[in-house]
């Protein structure tokens, strides 16, 4: 008898693998398990290979709990340590790594959020009296605890990217290319809308017929011709395998992530204090899966199919798993759940001491909570200042600047006198903003990838950490004298960025694309546009900063634009200045010599035509397209 995985230390409650090597023909293995550890399933015999595995969950806190594993053959005994909420907690360091991974770190949390910052009275009028979504009430607590997956499984983007369905191969991609698996609900299993308590199964497109063929939410790892545990090197069938735990169980983490958003919203739009409760039932399970992956960096998201195939999810001594590591989903995705769960805090925040329900709930848990003040400590040290620091260290890293994004909204929440912290990163360490723009962009304003989407995403993030960077400022103008944190639009290269993404629209309605910018080229009759990119948000933002006619002639000709809700100039001021600019400002050529883009222009109206060619280099999501060329007209 060998023992092929055992994990080292456990978290309470949370799950775990042990795997055996033994003879095929080897009758059950008897087993010793001890009160602090429960034994959930095993691999049903007959056996179909030589390896056995055994499914348990971590019940109490021990330093050592000794499983014993007796067969006809030999025997073995299997130590693990399970660490409580409290231990997971403690102070300690791996390989000179300091755990937990909490801000500040080696400290508790200094200071407590204060008052709304973020809120705005206008967004709390816009949403007064529209109807919310009941069906968050509808749920019990427990059940909405229960929706956060154990991150002892890992959870990946696709079942198997390159074989598809086990029973109808890559055919699940002929209705839809990219993500095709459904939910219980048949609906896309990234609308993040499954059925709450969960199946924690998903369905082919083709004939929907629905794997894996075990039921995980029961207990039951193993039954059936299609078993996926979840972390046992998913379902090996006819010797391929296919992470169908791992995608459902992404799936649901990200479902979880938008039930405090969503009941926040809830309470701004009826004012009704259920909403709140059950955001801070949200919240308050959110802040225990960040607070054991702050200590358990091996158990976050890593972006790698790697941790789906291997057998046994990555032991504690494995770690730590920091830079890129995402929490309980990718990466890319936390800037923007910083910022939702960031709002979704802010708004309940004057609400959250008068629920006391919320108090007893977590003390049902066995969390030492017995005030609101406790409940608000509860989520702002394991939730957010776990989160702040996975941002500080790289695991948040997404497309630049949105990590940049998700921490300056955060911390314009947090609004804490330590927030000095924040910023001295944002600025100067890995968020490096106060060199953005000279070093990143080119000097005529281009961001550095292809155009389209991947460059709007650096114009897009741009607005909003200036703004959150101002209000930051002004709410501590105390801590902030001393100009250490200059107006990122004063950078010389600010109004360029918004003068090219207009300055490449052709004949008034498309711009050249580079590299990784959508299909291959068709022709289509496209709408008129003022900008290549940024949004009207992006516009809006620029005309604050600058009030130049030009930016009031983008949003005033950009069909269907409405100023925004925090926007403070009537449309009709916008069109007054937009008439400043000339209609015909950029019907002649252009060089854009930064990013390289020649555009030879001509004609008038609907007769307006473009040749234009790529000279440059961009530095992401490129292709092998060095002058290329396009020719745009309207037909
Ligand atoms: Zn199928």
């Amino acid at each position: 008898m060998k023992v092929t995985y055992q994990p080292d230390i456990l978290g309470e409650g949370r799950l775990f693998m042990v795997a055996l090597e033994l003879p095929k023909e080897t009758p059950a293995v008897k087993l010793a398990v001890p009160g602090s550890v429960q034994l959930l399933d095993r691999t049903p015999l007959p056996a179909k290979t030589t390896l056995r595995k055994y499914y348990f969950k971590a019940l109490k806190p021990t330093p050592k709990a000794e499983i014993g594993f007796v067969a006809a053959g030999g025997s073995a005994t299997v130590a693990v340590e399970i660490w409580s909420f409290d231990d997971l907690r403690e102070y300690r360091t791996l390989k000179g790594t300091q755990l937990p991974r909490r801000w500040p770190l080696g400290e508790a949390l200094p200071e407590l959020k204060k008052s709304q910052t973020i809120t705005t009275e206008a967004y709390k009028r816009y949403l007064k009296g529209r109807g919310a979504a009941s069906n968050w009430l509808k749920l019990d607590d427990e059940t909405i605890w229960q929706m956060q997956p154990d991150s002892t499984i890992p959870r990946w983007h696709w079942v198997n990217v390159k074989e598809g369905c086990p029973t109808h191969g890559t055919k699940v991609y002929e209705a839809r290319s990219f993500y095709p698996w459904l939910n219980d609900r048949r609906k896309s299993l990234r609308t993040w809308a499954a059925s709450v308590p969960y199946s924690w199964q998903m369905v082919c497109p083709v004939e929907k017929e629905v794997y894996p063929s075990n039921r995980l939410g029961d207990g039951d790892f193993t039954s059936g011709p299609f078993p996926d545990d979840g972390f046992g090197g998913a379902c090996l069938y006819k010797g391929k395998r296919y992470g169908f735990i791992a995608e459902i169980s992404q799936s649901y983490c990200h479902q979880m992530l938008s039930v405090a958003p969503q009941c926040a919203s809830g309470y701004l739009r009826t004012g009704d204090p259920r909403y709140v409760h059950k955001a801070l039932v949200a919240l308050s399970r959110l802040a225990v899966e960040y607070a054991y992956l702050g200590t358990m960096p091996q158990h976050r998201h890593r972006n790698s199919r790697r941790q789906v195939d291997r057998l046994g999810p990555a032991p504690f001594s494995e770690g730590p798993a920091l830079k890129r590591s995402g929490f309980t989903v990718y990466c890319i995705d936390q800037p923007g759940y910083q910022r939702r769960i960031a709002e979704a805090y802010d708004a309940i925040w004057p609400a959250i001491d008068a629920d006391t329900e919320i108090i007893a709930f977590l003390k049902g848990k066995g969390f030492q909570v017995e005030t609101g003040e406790d409940v608000r400590r509860f989520i702002e040290e394991n939730l957010m200042a776990v989160w702040m620091q996975g941002a500080m260290d790289g695991s948040t890293a997404s497309n630049e600047p949105y990590s940049q994004w998700g921490l300056a909204r955060m911390a314009e929440m947090l609004n804490y006198e330590r927030g000095t912290e924040f910023m001295d990163w944002l600025y100067d360490r890995g968020g490096k903003m106060r060199t953005f723009l000279p070093n990143d962009f080119f000097r005529d304003g281009a961001p550095y990838e292809s155009s389209g989407g991947y460059n709007g995403m650096h114009v897009v993030a741009l607005g909003p950490i200036v703004e959150s960077v101002q209000h930051i400022l002004e709410l501590r103008p105390e801590t902030y004298n001393d100009g250490r944190f200059p107006d990122l639009s004063r950078s010389r290269r600010y109004h360029n960025v918004f003068d090219f993404s207009m300055n490449t629209v052709n004949i008034d309605r498309v711009y050249p694309r580079v590299g990784d910018d959508g299909a291959h080229p068709r022709y289509s009759k496209r709408g008129r546009r003022t900008f290549q990119n940024g949004g009207t948000a992006g516009f809006e933002h620029a005309y604050r900063v600058f009030g130049d006619p030009k930016f009031a002639w983008a949003l005033a000709n950009t069909p269907g634009w409405k100023p925004s809700l925090e926007f403070p100039f009537p449309r009709e001021e916008i069109e007054l200045q937009a008439a400043e600019w000339e209609d015909s400002w950029n019907d002649d050529s252009r060089l854009t010599d930064g990013y390289g883009m020649a555009m030879l222009r001509g004609g008038e109206g609907d007769r307006k035509r473009s040749l234009w060619m790529m000279y440059g280099r961009a530095r992401g999501h490129t292709h092998d397209d060095m002058l290329h060329m396009g020719l745009d007209a309207f037909q």
